[in-house]
């Protein structure tokens, strides 16, 4: 072997003995095969396996078959975000003349999915009221296919009855999809309840640290994840290992951040609500929407909660934000550090509520000690009032 040769043929060490608690990073587009009848015979290849890096490699394989067992689903794909994850279940799905129900309450790019690429492509889709439960059945159509979910929905955090939706879609041929980023399959497992694909976006409690973006979808219908793989292997999706790895490392520590977040939010919003600063919006909250469905289906809060902001405070809203010293301002929650977002939803809900003509703060708790996100909310609000309070002095 000449040096060129010997540059790129590398030479096979002794791996004995090497026993490491991390999980190797499986760089690959190509795949090579032992033989050329394993070459011919590569199309033969299941699911599980290798036949081109686009479609997994085994560090992507460990993510999926952790996700699977943590959602009690037989397989998860992964897909470069949550809101791929998303496309690809409607798209899967949803064909030219097909119907699909999604919630007032949805994440706003799903929305936009659904008018701006579903609907001039021939495929139906209407709005529920959050809360629906069983009287869904009188909004399926006869050519209803799918009933996307998400509870609690985006920004009002309405709890949605899962298994009452779920049995009136079953009963009917319909499939079932939910976004459950809110409560992770630590909080909540979809698939227990009835529903078909349960959906995550990885980009937040999973990956924790607010620099990977990833989605999941978790099924327990092998024939559904084939529908799946076969529109993302159309499409194009596959995710970057280094990514994965990213994933795996935040997914270690995930219950132990979700546990403190979820203490710590619900500490914070029972303060708040006390207090009357606004409507507090936070399903671990009696007051908040679906409460008892949450305490039912749940097995704990995160740490996202949302603030219906006075329309009084709202004209010095840039001020307090602007003096925020701990909760830094953006909106891709679920990482270590805390987040507000002022978040707007008139544009995106179609049926009206007074609290849509209103600001309202989302609030996403981190993990910095609460006694500093607590005196910075303190001075936040002091501010709010204080500027509110002179301004109409
Ligand atoms: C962030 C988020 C998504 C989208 O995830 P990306 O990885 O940012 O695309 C979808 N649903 C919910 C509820 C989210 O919070």
């Amino acid at each position: 072997m000449r040096d060129a040769t010997k540059s790129v043929h590398h030479p096979s060490v002794d791996d004995s003995g090497y026993a490491a608690l991390g999980i190797p990073t499986h760089r690959a587009s190509t795949i090579v095969f032992p033989d050329a009848q394993s070459y011919a015979a590569r199309g033969q290849r299941d699911l599980d396996s290798y036949s081109y890096g686009l479609h997994g490699t085994p560090t992507q394989r460990v993510l999926e078959a952790q996700l699977a067992s943590l959602e009690n689903g037989k397989r998860a794909v992964v897909l470069p975000s949550g809101q791929a994850a998303v496309t690809v279940v409607l798209l899967s799905v949803l064909m030219p003349g097909d119907h699909v129900l999604v919630p007032d309450t949805a994440y706003p790019p799903v929305l936009g999915f659904c008018r701006n690429f579903l609907e001039p492509r021939g495929i139906e889709w209407s709005i529920y009221m959050p809360g629906v439960g069983a009287a869904i059945q009188e909004l399926v159509r006869d050519n209803t296919k799918l009933i996307w979910m998400e509870s609690p929905g985006s920004t009002t955090m309405e709890i949605e009855d899962v298994p009452a939706i779920a049995n009136v879609a079953r009963a009917k041929g319909i499939l079932t999809g939910i976004d459950n980023t809110w409560a992770t399959p630590l909080l909540f497992k979809p698939l227990d309840h009835g529903v078909d694909f349960s959906m995550q976006a990885l980009t937040k409690y999973p990956g924790g640290h607010s620099d990977v973006l990833m989605g999941s979808v978790a099924v327990n219908d092998l024939a559904l994840r084939k529908r799946l793989r076969d529109t993302m292997r159309m499409i194009g999706f596959g995710v970057c290992p280094d990514s994965v790895q990213l994933v795996l490392r935040g997914l270690e520590t995930m219950a132990v951040r979700l546990a403190h977040v979820g203490k710590v939010a619900t500490e914070v919003a029972s303060e708040l609500a006390e207090r009357g600063l606004g409507e507090v919006l936070y399903p671990a909250l009696p007051t908040s929407q679906g409460h008892d469905i949450w305490k039912r289906d749940f097995s704990g809060s995160s740490g996202l909660f949302s603030v219906v902001l006075p329309k009084e405070l709202e004209p010095c809203l840039d001020i307090a934000l602007n003096a925020l010293r701990y909760f830094s301002i953006g909106a891709s929650w679920g990482g270590t550090r805390s987040l507000i977002a002022p978040m707007s939803i008139k544009a995106t809900r179609q049926t009206h509520h007074p609290r849509n003509e209103r600001t309202i703060l989302r609030i996403s708790i981190g993990l910095e000690d609460p006694a500093d996100l607590r005196e910075d909310l303190a001075d936040f609000f002091a501010t709010l009032s204080n500027e509110a309070v002179a301004r109409t002095a």
